[in-house]
C-alpha cells in the first residue's frame, strides 16, 4: 500500500507504519535529496528553512532529551539518516545540566556539568550536528514549568523546525523493568506543549514576540521512549555512527570493554529487536504525529476499522 499525503517529508521512512489498532502498512521511499557524507559543516540560515518544506528542500529539526546521552540512546541513528539522505539541519536541545550523572562523592558537580557538555558536542558532531542548545536546568529535578516551556518555544521559533523530537510524556513505566525518570516527563511535557499552542500562538509569551520571535507551526512530531509506537525507522545504514556516538559519554558508559560490552552490546540488541519489528536490521522507534495530514484520514481510518470489526475480523 502507498500513503499519498501533501508532504514528500512524511515518506521519508522505510519500513512500517504501525497504527495505533496494531496493523501495518509499507510505507514507499520518495525522497530524492542527498547531502553531503559528512553531514552539516555550516552555520544554519533558519531564515532559508521551509516551514513546510517542499521536496529537496532543506527542513530543520529540534531535538528535545532531558540528559546528555538521551538523544544518542534514543534517537541518534535517526538523526544520522535525516541528516545524512534528506539533507536536514539539526538542533539539539539538551534541558538539565547533567549534574546528577555520578554517586560518587569525589565528583564535583561542577566539573560533571563541564564534561557532560563535552562529551555531549562530541557526541552531536559525531552524527552531524553542531547546534547544541544547553539550557541548565538542575538535574534530576526538573519540572515542566512555564520557564521550560517558554524556553523550549523560543528555539523552536527561532529555528522554524518542522519536526520536533521529544521524550513521550505519558510513559511511567517501560516494559516491566524501568521507572521512567521524571526528567524525562518533564522534557517531554515542556516540549509537547511548547509544540502546541505555544509556538504557534501568538499572544502566548510575547515576550517572544519582543525578542523577535514571531509563531511558527511545526509539520510533525516524534516521540520517543514511548509504549505506543506507530512507526518504526530503519537505522541499519548508521547504527555504527550511534554507537560512536554513544560511545562519547565516557563519564556515563565507560570506555573500552566496559562500552563495548556494556552500554553498546545492550542498545545495539534492543535495537536489533526492534528492527526485528518491521524485518529491518536495527530499527528505532516512535509515537508520530503529522499535523499537516487532512484531519479525514482518522475518520476514514476509524470507519475501515469499525467495518471490520462488524465483519468479525
Ligand atoms: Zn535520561
Amino acid at each position: 500500500m502507498t500513503f499519498t499525503m501533501g508532504n514528500p517529508f512524511n515518506m521519508q521512512d522505510v519500513g512500517f507504519v504501525r497504527n495505533v489498532r496494531g496493523s501495518c502498512v509499507k510505507l514507499q521511499v520518495r525522497f530524492s535529496y542527498r547531502a553531503s557524507d559528512k553531514g552539516q559543516d555550516m552555520a544554519v540560515d533558519y531564515d532559508k528553512l521551509q516551514a513546510i518544506p517542499q521536496r529537496d528542500e532543506p527542513y530543520h529539526i529540534v531535538v528535545t532529551a532531558a540528559h546528555h546521552d538521551d538523544i544518542e540512546f534514543g534517537v541518534a541513528g535517526s538523526v544520522a539518516r535525516w541528516i545524512r539522505e534528506e539533507g536536514a539541519t539539526v538542533t539539539y536541545v539538551i534541558i538539565t545540566d547533567g549534574g546528577s550523572g555520578s554517586n560518587d562523592p569525589d565528583v564535583s558537580r561542577r566539573a560533571l556539568i563541564d564534561l557532560r557538555r563535552e562529551e555531549q558536542l562530541e557526541a552531536a558532531s559525531i552524527v552531524g550536528v553542531n547546534d547544541v542548545r544547553f539550557l541548565d536546568y538542575p538535574d534530576g529535578v526538573l519540572q515542566a514549568t512555564l520557564d521550560l516551556r517558554r524556553d523550549i518555544t523560543r528555539v523552536i521559533r527561532q529555528t522554524k523546525a518542522y519536526r520536533v523530537v521529544c521524550q513521550d510524556p505519558t510513559t511511567v513505566f517501560a516494559h516491566s523493568s524501568y521507572i521512567n525518570h521524571p526528567d524525562h516527563r518533564a522534557a517531554g511535557e515542556g516540549t509537547l506543549y511548547a509544540v502546541f499552542p505555544s509556538a504557534e500562538t501568538r499572544p502566548i509569551f510575547p515576550e517572544l514576540v519582543a525578542e523577535g520571535y514571531e509563531p511558527h507551526k511545526i509539520g510533525e512530531l516524534y516521540l520517543n521512549l514511548t509504549q505506543a509506537p506507530t512507526h518504526y525507522h530503519d537505522i541499519s545504514s548508521t547504527i555504527e555512527l550511534k554507537m560512536a556516538a554513544l560511545g562519547a559519554h565516557v563519564s556515563q558508559i565507560g570506555a573500552g570493554d566496559d562500552f563495548e560490552n556494556g552500554a553498546k552490546k545492550w542498545l545495539t540488541e534492543s535495537n536489533r529487536l526492534g528492527g526485528e519489528m518491521v524485518g529491518v536490521a536495527y530499527a528505532e522507534y516512535f509515537r508520530v504525529l503529522k499535523f499537516d495530514e487532512e484531519r479525514q484520514s482518522w475518520y476514514e481510518e476509524e470507519k475501515k476499522r469499525l467495518a471490520a470489526e462488524a465483519a468479525g475480523d
